[in-house]
Parts: C-alpha cells; sequence; structure tokens
C-alpha cells in the first residue's frame, strides 16, 4: 500500500500445481498462487496456495491478526486452497473475511462445502473448519458477476478455460487495471474473447503460462497455456505489463531465467513473476 489512489499486487505464490521449494526454485518462487491487491488502502486476496501462509505470518506480526478483506477464489483446485488452513487470520474470530468462489454453480459442492467437508476434515486435517468460521462467510457466485466494493473498487468476473471451470478477474481502482487470468488454456486458431476482455487496456495481467509451446502438445486439455500464448493475448488487449504465472513445478530458476530472455526478445513488458516480488501501479 503506497497512495490512497495506487493499486498494487503483490506475488506471494507464483507456482502452479504444486509447491516445489529448494534450491532450483529460490529466484521464482515455490509456493503456489496467491495475490494481495491494495486498491489504496483496501486490501482484495485472491486464492489461498500455500503463499499465503506466509501473507498470514505477516499480518500476524504487524497487524495483530486481525484481517477484514476480501478473498476470491479463481477456482478450487487444490493448489489454489491448500493454504487456506494455515492462514493465521482466520483463526482470529474478530476477522472478517469473505470468501467467494464463481466456478461452482451446478457443482455438487458449494465453497462451503469444499472447505469444510473436504479440506479441513478429518481424515484429511485434523482442524475442522468450524474453527474458521466465526471469522469467514461464504458465497458462492456466479462467474460473470461484478462486484461493486467500497471505496471504489469494481471487481468484473469471466470464464476461463479450465477443468471444473475457474474465473478470471478485473480489478478497476481510480483508473488502474490489474487483470488475474490464471488458470486457462488458449484455444487454438483463436484468441479467447472471455481472456481479453478481461484484459483490456490492463496495466498489469498476469496470465497463465505453464508451459512453452514446445511442451505444450504434451498437455493440450490440462487446462494452462503458455508464454508465447501471453504475447498474443497482450497484444490484442492492449496490456502494458504481463506477468507470466503458474509456473510449471519442472521449471528451475535456469529454465525461468531462459524464458525471461526469450520473452524479452519478442514483447516489451512481458517477464515471469516472482514469488515475493510487489508492482504498484
Ligand atoms: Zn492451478
Ligand atoms: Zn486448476
Amino acid at each position: 500500500m503506497s497512495s490512497p489512489t495506487s493499486l498494487s499486487i503483490k506475488f506471494w505464490g507464483t507456482r502452479g500445481s504444486i509447491p516445489c521449494p529448494g534450491p532450483d526454485t529460490v529466484k521464482y518462487g515455490g509456493n503456489t498462487t496467491c495475490f494481495e491487491i491494495f486498491c489504496g488502502s483496501k486490501r482484495v486476496i485472491i486464492d489461498a496456495g500455500t503463499g499465503i501462509r506466509l501473507l498470514g505470518k505477516q499480518i500476524m506480526i504487524e497487524e495483530q491478526n486481525l484481517l477484514n478483506a476480501d478473498l476470491f477464489f479463481t477456482h478450487t483446485h487444490m493448489d489454489h486452497i491448500q493454504g487456506l488452513p494455515f492462514f493465521a487470520p482466520l483463526y482470529n474470530a474478530n476477522s472478517d473475511v469473505r470468501l467467494h468462489a464463481g466456478h461452482l454453480a451446478g457443482d455438487k459442492y458449494d465453497l462451503h462445502g469444499i472447505i469444510g467437508t473436504m479440506l479441513m476434515k478429518d481424515p484429511v486435517f485434523p482442524v475442522p473448519s468450524s474453527l474458521i468460521e466465526k471469522a469467514c462467510s461464504f458465497n458462492d457466485y456466479d462467474c460473470g458477476h461484478e462486484f461493486d466494493l467500497d471505496g471504489g473498487i469494481l471487481i468484473k468476473t469471466g470464464q476461463l478455460n479450465h477443468p471444473n471451470g475457474a474465473c478470471g478477474y478485473r480489478i478497476e481502482f481510480e483508473g488502474k487495471i490489474i487483470a488475474i487470468c490464471t488458470d486457462t488454456e488458449h484455444y487454438e486458431g483463436r484468441i479467447d474473447d472471455n481472456v481479453v476482455a478481461l484484459a483490456k487496456d490492463a496495466d498489469v495481467m498476469v496470465y497463465d503460462a505453464a508451459y512453452t509451446e514446445e511442451s505444450y502438445p504434451n498437455f493440450k486439455g490440462w487446462g494452462h497455456s503458455t508464454w508465447q500464448e501471453a504475447i498474443k493475448v497482450a497484444d490484442a488487449a492492449n496490456v502494458k505489463q504481463t506477468f507470466l504465472f503458474h509456473h510449471d513445478p519442472s521449471h528451475s530458476d535456469v529454465v525461468m531465467d531462459k524464458i525471461a530472455k526469450e520473452v524479452a526478445l519478442i514483447r516489451g513488458g512481458v517477464r515471469p513473476a516472482i514469488e515475493g516480488e510487489t508492482v504498484v501501479i
């Protein structure tokens, strides 16, 4: 948070699929998805992968573990929710954290069901969800819904192309725009209009680039995209800064550095997201 009119994003987790800490992932990070966005002084969190544990630790140390925020899930695959039981502010009954998911319409589980009967339920996890429920509310919305939050924050949502569904986000504040487009797979031969709409004229776009054009054919249908497609979207949507995201666990820092170099030769303002980095608009 830097000024009342600034919009910022911090990457608490950049990795897709599974955490992969170790000497080979020190630079780009090993934690799974979590973004902290400040619209002026108001905090919005997206996803609760393992990166959210470190955000919780910071809130515990600097803010007496008291949190008032909206937390939006892109979807509820494991790499996007597995940090939630380790997010300390949820164990403070005075916190007020509104959890939102938009991909579960028609599913047999709603968001509360997934957290309460799958993630935080014995014998999968020893701490029951009842211990966080004083601090939480659960909101299932239909993807496409727009949230008009206090303080002039507009959050638009749009469907992504991912197994079991996922929602992308477009956060608008003080004329500035951040678009979150992960997890999503591109379509062959045409650009995804939903992704372009989310990212149109964005100052920052986060795009799923788990694969490269060479590796993608091995993973077709798995719900992820490539850095080459990120460039196409950035061009089509007139994006200023693009962050490649959902790094494949097999991509070491050496591989990521190589991707960073290749992409920089083709389009300026595109590079891999780095865990712990904050971008202020
Ligand atoms: Zn994922
Ligand atoms: Zn997923």
